[in-house]
């Protein structure tokens, strides 16, 4: 049997130290993979990453670039950064195309920053990097793809990373790597590319568990269902880039009227609903009646032409002792709707 390899820069008195610090190290990982593999949700999973790198590496600061979307083409400083004094004068962007992300792919390891200054002769295109002082990068590589870089602070007891901790910080990473990659197909599959929304599958699956959940706590839980008036319109006078235009307006705005814990939807071509929480029937008519005149009193423009858009919409309250289903309390809104675009559109309805 091989002799046990020393841990270079550990001290250990003995073999069975060695061993069961492994041990204990082995099952920290455990632990951290558990912690990241429990969640999708791309905050709660950046808090994950950066609270247990803390934690595991005993340093007082971390933070991450990262995607900020599928399609963006450079690592911007996620805003979940821990201890950080950040400067709004600073670029925190890493474009994909930088150089030091084609030495992390093809060397993959981490790096001091005097690695990499040594490595390029400079750290321009680096600077928000530079001015956070890391003590180690360690970039996250999952099949192959660069898709975020850990940044570690100041250390608690100020001594440098040994090649040890170097290599542990690398199972960290290609944990993190990969469960930042899942997140973010996650991501993909569940959100509408053009307005930024949840898809409508999705919205039925956290409708199904909130509706279980409001029952049990006895909490009130609403939805509005809203659709564009006359949408037709606009594809046929401008054309259906103009189409698009207009739902991506409609999108923020309804966005911007709720509060996090809610959850917007495009539930099809032109229609939106909206999942409110701890919501009474009276609450969500009054948020429905702020997305309508929101809509309404902003003017959208399209290639110099200023468009009036307005919704029709519909609001429900979930009764258990009625709605069965998450498709009876939906139905119910879009009865309440379809009665708004009866009365003359641009307006609110409530369910009976
Ligand atoms: P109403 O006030 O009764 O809702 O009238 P409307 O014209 O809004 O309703 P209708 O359902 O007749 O038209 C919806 C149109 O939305 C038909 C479809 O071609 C268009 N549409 C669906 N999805 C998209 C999309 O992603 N982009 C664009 N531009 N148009 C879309
Ligand atoms: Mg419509
Ligand atoms: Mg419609």
């Amino acid at each position: 049997m091989d002799e046990p390899r020393a841990a270079p820069g550990i001290a250990v008195d003995s073999e069975r130290e060695w061993y069961e610090k492994q041990i204990y190290d082995l099952r920290q990982l455990l632990e951290v993979s558990k912690s990241l593999n429990s969640t999708l949700d791309y905050n709660i999973l950046i808090d994950s990453i950066l609270f247990t790198t803390m934690g595991q590496m005993k340093v007082l600061k971390a933070g991450l670039f990262a995607r900020k979307g599928i399609d963006t083409p450079y690592f911007s400083f996620h805003r979940n950064y821990k201890g950080f004094d950040i400067d709004h004068t600073i670029d925190y962007t890493i474009s994909e195309d930088h150089p030091a992300i084609k030495l992390f792919t093809r060397q993959y390891g981490c790096y001091t920053l005097e690695d990499i200054q040594r490595r390029f002769g400079s750290l321009a295109g680096l600077e928000g990097l530079a001015s956070l002082e890391p003590s180690l990068v360690v970039p996250l590589k999952a099949k192959g793809i660069i898709n975020g870089i850990l940044v570690l602070g100041e250390r608690i007891d100020e001594e440098p990373f040994d090649a040890y901790e170097r290599e542990y910080v690398l199972s960290l990473a290609a944990m993190a790597a990969i469960a930042i990659n899942n997140a973010f197909l996650f991501e993909m599959t569940t959100t509408d590319m053009m307005t930024k929304l949840k898809m409508k599958h999705y919205f039925y699956t956290v409708l199904i568990e909130r509706m279980e959940q409001a029952a049990l706590a006895e909490k009130p839980l609403s939805i509005i269902m809203l659709d564009i008036d006359f949408f037709k319109k606009f594809n046929d006078t401008y054309g259906h880039l103009c189409g698009d235009a207009v739902l991506k307006h409609v999108a923020r705005i309804v966005q911007e009227s709720i509060r996090a814990v809610d959850l917007a939807a495009r539930y099809g071509g032109e229609e939106f609903c909206v999942l409110l929480l701890d919501t009474d029937r009276d609450r969500a008519m009054a948020i429905a009646e702020r997305i309508r005149l929101g809509v309404a009193s902003a003017a959208t423009d399209y290639e110099g032409k200023s468009l009036c858009v307005t919704i029709s919409l519909g609001a429900a309250q979930y009764d258990p002792a009625r709605d069965v289903s998450a498709k009876s309390l939906i139905d119910r809104a879009d009865r309440a709707l379809y009665s708004s675009k009866q009365n003359g559109r641009d307006r609110v309805s409530a369910a009976d």
